[in-house]
């Protein structure tokens, strides 16, 4: 029987046109490569040119600076893609779909759009984010990284110099450009923090080593330091005020994008490993007949196929929320994000498990999966710290904005 209603989800012709772009990048040219990238932890140049090459990094950035201004939901299908057969490589789309060019587009000066934009949507340059610290992951608020004024103000603005340490700066030690949050003059927790960008070939910025990981080995995270590096007033993305906050809360909201993109990445890779663990199932039997008969299996995938669509419909509520220029709202996204990344460690972990020994191998990319997806779970604010949003909006009677679901007893 035909379904009766319409899918609210069904994607437009250029959507599919996109999807089947990325598709076809991911499986001629990442997919042959994705091992040897993990083996070797090299950078994976080969996927950066590929994704360059289909002209795939300029989809969400503005028309006028030679991109395609799509949105979140674009973005999301390029990442689902790329990450179903390589996160690491995926990593690079997300860095420039959802990382500072997107900040840029949004809360930018016309003068920072033309000097940076066009080299994202070219795909000339890496672009990187320094958030966190050695002191302070969880616990942003906590920064170090600081700005002192360079001189009187001129007729631009203050200029500043920046000292500073950031850890864990995914693809930092590739990037041109960095993305740094710090605090501005005179200022402690939350009130004060803005954003600079950092030209990464200034005097003063320098990479100081890469972490040895368990995944993402093709995108290294970074370690940079910045030693009294110059920052004009036109390298500031959105100034700190040591009386408020306001600039704090407007880029922790703008991480939603970012949040956003790790959550198609965790569904992509998800997506690539429960299609592998199912056709495996069918071409391998035990005692003449396939997995796919064994009943005890066959609720495994139902389990994980329903975790999976679970968290892409979260997804698709959030993307849909932000519009094609917006931000996603935030308790939609944590969501979302928190559900992707519970579902990719649940879906993944499982596809080992059917595929027995050798989904234990490292010749088959169920585990590798595995160990991109941990790190996702990870970056762009963890599970828990998701967790804890969530729970203290909820128990404030937050209700999401299409259920309209409201807790009774508050
Ligand atoms: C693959 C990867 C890529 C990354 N890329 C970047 C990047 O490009 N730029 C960047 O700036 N950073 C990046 N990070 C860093 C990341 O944002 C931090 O690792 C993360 O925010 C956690 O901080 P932390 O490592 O200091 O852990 P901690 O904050 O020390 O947390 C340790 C544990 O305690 C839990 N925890 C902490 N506080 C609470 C709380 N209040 N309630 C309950 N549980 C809590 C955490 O969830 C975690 O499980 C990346 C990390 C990874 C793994």
């Amino acid at each position: 029987m035909a379904p009766h209603g319409v899918d609210p989800f069904a994607e437009t012709e250029d959507q599919q046109a996109l999807r089947a772009l990325a598709r076809d990048v991911a499986e001629r040219e990442l997919a042959p490569n994705a091992r040897h990238w993990d083996e070797t932890e090299e950078f994976p140049q080969g996927s950066w040119d590929a994704i360059r090459k289909a002209d795939l990094f300029g989809i969400t950035v503005d028309e006028r600076y030679g991109g395609m201004g799509m949105g979140d939901i674009e973005a999301a299908i390029v990442l689902e893609e790329l990450a179903r057969h390589d996160v690491s490589s995926a990593i690079l789309a997300q860095l420039t779909f959802n990382g500072p060019p997107r900040a840029i587009q949004h809360l930018g000066s016309d003068a920072m759009k033309e000097r940076w934009l066009p080299m994202a949507a070219s795909g000339e340059a890496l672009f990187s984010i320094g958030i966190s610290e050695t002191e302070a992951g969880s616990a942003v608020t906590h920064m170090r990284a600081r700005l002192t004024p360079d001189g009187p103000p001129g007729p631009a603005g203050q200029a500043y110099r920046l000292n500073g340490y950031k850890n864990y700066v995914t693809g930092g030690h590739k990037a041109r450009c960095c993305l740094v949050w710090c605090r501005f003059p005179d200022s402690e927790g939350a009130k004060g923090i803005g954003a600079v960008l950092v030209d990464l070939e200034a005097e003063g910025a320098s990479v100081q080593g890469t972490h040895v990981k368990m995944g993402l080995r093709g995108t290294s995270e970074a370690e940079l330091a910045f030693d009294d590096v110059r920052i004009e007033p036109e390298d500031v993305l959105l100034a700190g005020d040591a009386s408020s906050s306001d600039a704090f809360k407007t880029l922790i909201s703008h991480i939603n994008h970012e949040r956003c993109g790790n959550a198609a990445m965790c569904i992509g890779a998800a997506q690539g490993s429960l299609e592998y663990a199912v056709r495996y199932m069918n071409e391998r039997t035990i005692g003449g007949r396939p997995l796919a008969e064994l009943q005890g299996l066959q609720w495994k995938i139902a389990d994980m196929a329903t975790q999976l669509e679970g968290a892409r419909l979260l997804l698709q509520r959030a993307l849909r929320l932000a519009g094609p220029h917006g931000t996603p709202p935030a308790l939609e996204t944590a969501m979302a994000k928190a559900a992707a990344n519970l579902a990719a460690k649940f879906v993944c972990d499982e596809s080992i498990q059917l595929l027995g020994g050798y989904g234990y191998s490292r010749e088959f990319p169920v585990e590798r999966a595995y160990r991109d997806i941990r790190g996702l779970c990870i970056g762009a604010g963890t599970v828990e710290i998701q967790r804890n949003f969530i729970g203290s909006q909820v128990l404030r009677g937050a209700t999401t904005s299409s259920t309209g679901w409201r807790n009774p007893l508050v």
